[in-house]
């Protein structure tokens, strides 16, 4: 039996599938994520168990672009002794309480000495914040402003165990080929400890996505899924596929899945690429709440995808975006800010994207001069039936942009029709011979 996406959104499995995601959010959540190491090795190790992720090591000290692959750190316990030798501040209680990418440490020191390796929020007191170091070698610890400010007075003894040594930077990829050599690039950060919007959603969602995709009978375009540390996992992946980005037609970057916000789509650079329609398109006739916004040089890593020297079509569709919401990079972004219904939600308009991606393509009219007759043809419904108008109009909206250059996207943003509806219309056109596909591979 031939399985169209179509087919998956109608049989799709809500809460089967959001409970599979939020699993597997479960088990990834405790695991100590970085730009290097083990954690991110486990976290890919995991996805390996729905995906045949190809894993890519690459050596400390390659230069990648205008930057260099780090150090490889891995972190084994980091705690803070208060003056009467008790453990005030344990690594093992929570990931984000060492500064990540914290260099190894282990001494005796004053509280007035301490407080500068100190992070902790003040307008949160009772969150411990999530910060890094990456690119200048740092120690330090990051705790609730409230414990913080019951630190006696006295001396302290720290201790960061971890390795900074020459390794290498992990990645993850996953290659479906399509009938096309075009591309559709997902991508999705893999560095944060302990976050699970802000970043186990994205890993959940995409690798979902590309399972399902992995069960379609026929895809028109070639998928690829990369799963990159934030900035440096994509800069390395650009730098080493470089051949690889003439070929991307579309592509998105997932974050922020999981959370009950509304969708919001920040376009690509281009700013009117076909995916930035596509996914307003969807965003539109969902007929819920969503935010489209422009391309800004900030964010996550389509930064890189859309740097001037790649300018690829690639925008961000999240939730809440980077950033927006209170427990963002702070140990409230937990398993309890994520919730099933939400990633199925996001899984699911993922996969009304691809539908869309894969269902747009341009036809021609065979029969333009005057409309042709459509009842002889049995294209239109002797007895009007719910939604039947809708369809006669998608089929006289197709006939009539079917001119070679407007694509049946075209037909849906200027007709309001849904896009499934404008398709299913111009498949029945095309099998009646009164259009001919334009798009290549044509119709097996
Ligand atoms: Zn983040």
């Amino acid at each position: 039996m031939e399985i169209t996406i179509a087919q998956l959104l109608a049989d799709f499995d809500s809460a089967g599938s959001g409970s599979d995601m939020y699993r597997f959010a479960e088990r990834a959540y405790p695991l100590c994520r970085s730009l290097t190491g083990d954690g991110v090795r486990e976290t890919l190790g995991l996805i390996q168990e729905t995906l045949p992720l190809e894993i890519h090591e690459v050596p400390t000290g390659t230069p990648v672009l205008d930057w260099t692959v780090p150090k490889e750190w891995n972190l084994k316990r980091a705690w803070i002794k208060g003056p009467g030798g008790e453990i005030l501040v344990d690594s093992r209680d929570h990931n984000l309480h060492v500064l990540g990418y914290s260099v190894p440490v282990r001494q005796k020191l004053s509280l007035e000495d301490l407080q500068e390796h100190l992070y902790s929020l003040e307008e949160q007191p009772d969150v411990i914040p999530y910060r890094t170091s990456y690119y200048r070698e740092n120690w330090g610890f990051c705790l609730p402003h409230r414990l913080r400010e019951t630190l006696p007075e006295g001396e302290y003894e720290v201790c960061v165990e971890a390795t900074l040594d020459h390794g290498s930077l992990t990645y993850g990829e996953f290659f479906l080929p399509g009938e096309s050599q075009q591309e559709v690039l997902l991508s999705t950060h893999c560095c944060h400890p302990s976050l699970a919007n802000d970043n186990l959603s994205g890993l959940a969602v995409v690798s979902r996505l590309a399972a399902a995709l992995g069960t379609v009978s026929r895809r028109r375009y070639s998928y690829r899924f990369v799963f990159v540390p934030g900035t440096i996992g994509s800069i390395t992946w650009l730098a080493k596929n470089e051949d690889t980005t003439a070929r991307v037609s579309h592509g998105l970057v997932a974050a922020n899945l999981g959370d009950s916000g509304p969708f919001h789509y920040k376009k690509s650079r281009q700013g009117d690429a076909e995916i930035d329609r596509v996914v307003s398109l969807v965003l539109r006739e969902s007929g819920r709440d969503y935010g489209v916004e422009d391309f800004v040089p900030f964010g996550y890593d389509e930064r890189q995808y859309c740097s001037p020297g790649f300018d690829l079509p690639v925008g961000s569709l999240t939730r809440t975006p980077y950033g927006r919401y209170a427990e963002y990079h702070t140990s409230r972004d937990d398993l309890s800010l994520v919730q099933p219904k939400f990633l199925a939600g996001s899984l699911r308009t993922y996969l009304e994207v691809m539908a869309v991606l894969e269902g747009n393509t341009r036809a021609l009219n065979l029969n333009p001069k005057g409309e042709p007759q459509l009842g002889r043809r049995g294209l239109y419904r002797a007895v009007g039936g719910e939604g039947s108008r809708e369809r006669e109009l998608a089929l006289l909206w197709v006939l009539n942009l079917s001119d070679g250059s407007h694509s049946l996207l075209d037909v849906a943003e200027r007709s309001g029709i849904p896009f499934a509806t404008v398709r299913a219309s111009a498949d029945a056109l095309l099998a009646a011979g009164l259009l001919r596909n334009l798009d290549p591979p044509e119709e097996v």
